[in-house]
């Protein structure tokens, strides 16, 4: 029996994890995949306060130090559902199952897809849904991305240094990512912006070849022949197993407030996961500390 199972090792599990041991709580955090969340795929942070510049990777593994440091447990276990028992939550996992006090939700996001036809076919031929993991791969080629967002402007940034030419197509004339980013890209020779734009087809046999691309406005349709598509259309909440147990709004998110308590009594929701107005790192380590905090006062009566 622990006191506080976090499903979820990136920024808002980890952090919880912090607050849980230092606490003196006893911590078991459960990650399906590899700790650090989607964060070990930005080649720079920027933005976190009092860090200028490090990587996602160096970070992850500083974060996951401090937990472990301090005396929380990791398991790479996928969970599959948790149950509400009232004073106790049980967490199935596909290898064992844990009783706890209290549940963290932090499972974060995955990619969106784009939607295109023969996107699932081609992904891993071409079509890529991560630039820092893939980006190398194309190397003097010619490759684009599309999405308006701040991954989209930062794969194209990271992919302008690598590959020889850089599309960037987007739906729309603006993009919703950060103004500084973008001015870096119009600054890149090797970089052309396709706005208004919407990909319509993949093309290539066993690999991709290229991408046809349609304009909304007149309609004309257009080949960009790339080698590599790098899709960065947003995330969608990874919260399918929990959907019985909390609410989701339309969206896919959990439904909870700044306090990150669900209607559930014991159980909690931190970081991408659940229903916010600003979605990055420092926000992410925000709800972990909040929810974890919310967790130590339950527990604590
Ligand atoms: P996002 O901000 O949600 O942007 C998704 C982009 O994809 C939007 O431009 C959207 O277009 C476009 N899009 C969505 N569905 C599409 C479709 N089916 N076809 C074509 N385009 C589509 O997602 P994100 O860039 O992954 O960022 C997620 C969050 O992480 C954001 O809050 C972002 O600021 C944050 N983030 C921060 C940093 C950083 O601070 N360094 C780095 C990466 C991400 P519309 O604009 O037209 O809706």
């Amino acid at each position: 029996m622990f006191d506080i199972v976090i499903v979820g090792a990136g920024p808002a599990g980890l952090t919880a994890a912090i607050y849980g041991r230092r606490a003196a709580k006893s911590v078991l955090v459960l990650e399906a995949r590899a700790w650090g969340g989607q964060i070990i795929n930005t080649p720079d942070i920027e933005n976190y306060p009092a860090a200028a510049h490090i990587s996602g990777a160096d970070f992850a593994n500083q974060l996951y130090e401090q937990a472990v440091g301090l005396g929380a447990e990791l398991k790479l276990e996928k969970v599959v559902g948790v149950e509400d028992r009232g004073e106790t939550k049980l967490i199935r996992t596909t290898q064992a199952e844990y009783e706890a006090g209290t549940v963290i939700l932090a499972t974060g996001s995955e990619n969106r897809k784009l939607g295109v036809e023969r996107e699932a076919e081609l992904t891993g031929k071409g079509v890529s849904y991560c630039a820092t993991c893939d980006g190398n791969f194309f190397r003097r080629r010619d490759v684009a991305v599309v999405g308006g967002g701040n991954t989209a402007l930062e794969d194209a940034l990271y992919l302008a240094e690598l590959a020889n030419k850089v599309y960037l197509i987007h739906r729309r004339d603006a993009f919703r990512g950060e103004e500084a980013n973008a001015a870096r890209l119009r600054e890149k020779e090797n970089v052309e912006f396709v706005l208004n734009s919407t990909v319509t087809a993949l093309l290539g046999e066993k690999r991709l070849s290229g991408v046809e691309v349609a304009d909304k406005r007149s309609g004309e349709k257009r080949v960009l022949e790339v080698k590599g598509l790098f899709v960065a259309v947003g995330r969608v909440p990874e919260n399918e197993c929990f959907r019985e147990l909390i609410e989701v709004d339309g969206s896919g998110c959990a439904v909870a407030g700044e306090s990150c308590r669900t209607k559930v009594p014991g159980v909690f929701v931190a970081g991408d996961i659940r229903t916010k107005e600003v979605r990055q790192l420092v926000t992410a380590a925000a709800d972990g500390a909040v929810a974890a905090t919310a967790a130590i006062n339950y527990l604590n009566g």
